[in-house]
């Protein structure tokens, strides 16, 4: 087996060390590192297509060997998929990202769509989040990162569906276990906050507090708030599905 791992926090994030640590640690298979040179988090699904990309040997925070490019998160697994990394990949695992990444969050993440990324290329993919700063040790969430990534392993995943892992800010023996869940409803608090630079012209920050959620039972955010895991299985297809026969209605 062989597994990539990437984020999006970049290259020195600590959490990307100790998934790599953590995979490696499982015997699962050989681990190769490329994640992104620089922070892309919420840059949602991104295809670089204009500008050429580079890929250079690089650091993990722990001084282990990587690689590291100028690209998106989806743009280091396209590239590795590709054949940048020349052995053929069996599953892609994408994180730990500092704070969760749940219910409408997913679509701005690019810890997750690093994972969408993987399935497109046709190889499973697993994306790990942590609700830090609540609890700042990722070694917890690696373990049970490399646990999911075991059972990927041995059991499989559908065409077109990848794993949104989120693990709740405790220590591990104060984590309850794991829930299975469906993506929740997201509630963005975020203002406007308009100010002028030094030449009259506004400039805009997108500001306002962190996000929260709806904790209703059986979704991503009830599991947090009760202390499991939440493992929330996405697919790519985006249709409301239950609304096409009523769309068939209309007089379009
Ligand atoms: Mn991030």
């Amino acid at each position: 087996m062989h597994i990539l791992v990437t984020n999006d926090d970049g290259v020195t994030a600590p959490g990307l060390a100790a998934l790599a640590n953590a995979l490696r640690e499982s015997g699962l298979g050989k681990v190769t590192v490329l994640a992104p040179n620089r922070n892309w988090s919420a840059s949602g699904h991104v295809k670089t297509l204009h500008s050429p990309l580079r890929v250079r040997p690089a650091e993990l925070a722990d001084g282990s060997d990587a690689l590291a490019s100028d690209g998106a998160p989806s743009d280091c697994v396209a590239l590795a998929l590709l054949g940048v990394v020349k052995e053929k990949i069996d599953l892609v695992v994408s994180g730990i990202n500092p704070f969760p990444n749940l219910g409408h969050d997913v679509t701005y993440s690019g810890t997750v769509t690093a994972a969408m990324e993987a399935v497109i290329g046709h190889v499973p993919g697993i994306a790990v989040s942590l609700d830090t700063p609540r609890y700042a040790d990722y070694n917890p969430a690696a373990r049970i990162a490399a646990r999911v990534a075991r059972e990927v392993i041995a059991r499989g995943l559908p065409p077109h569906t990848l794993l949104n892992v989120n693990v709740p800010g405790l220590p591990e023996n104060e984590i309850r276990g794991v829930r299975i869940t469906r993506q929740g409803l997201s509630v963005y608090l975020d203002e406007l906050d308009e100010r002028v630079d030094p030449r009259g012209v506004p400039y805009y920050w997108i500001g306002g507090e962190a996000p929260t959620g709806e904790p209703e039972e059986g979704t991503d955010f009830a599991a947090l708030a009760d202390g499991y895991v939440s493992v929330t299985p996405l697919q790519l297809d985006l249709t409301a599905h239950t609304q096409i026969g009523s769309l068939r209605n209309w007089n379009l």
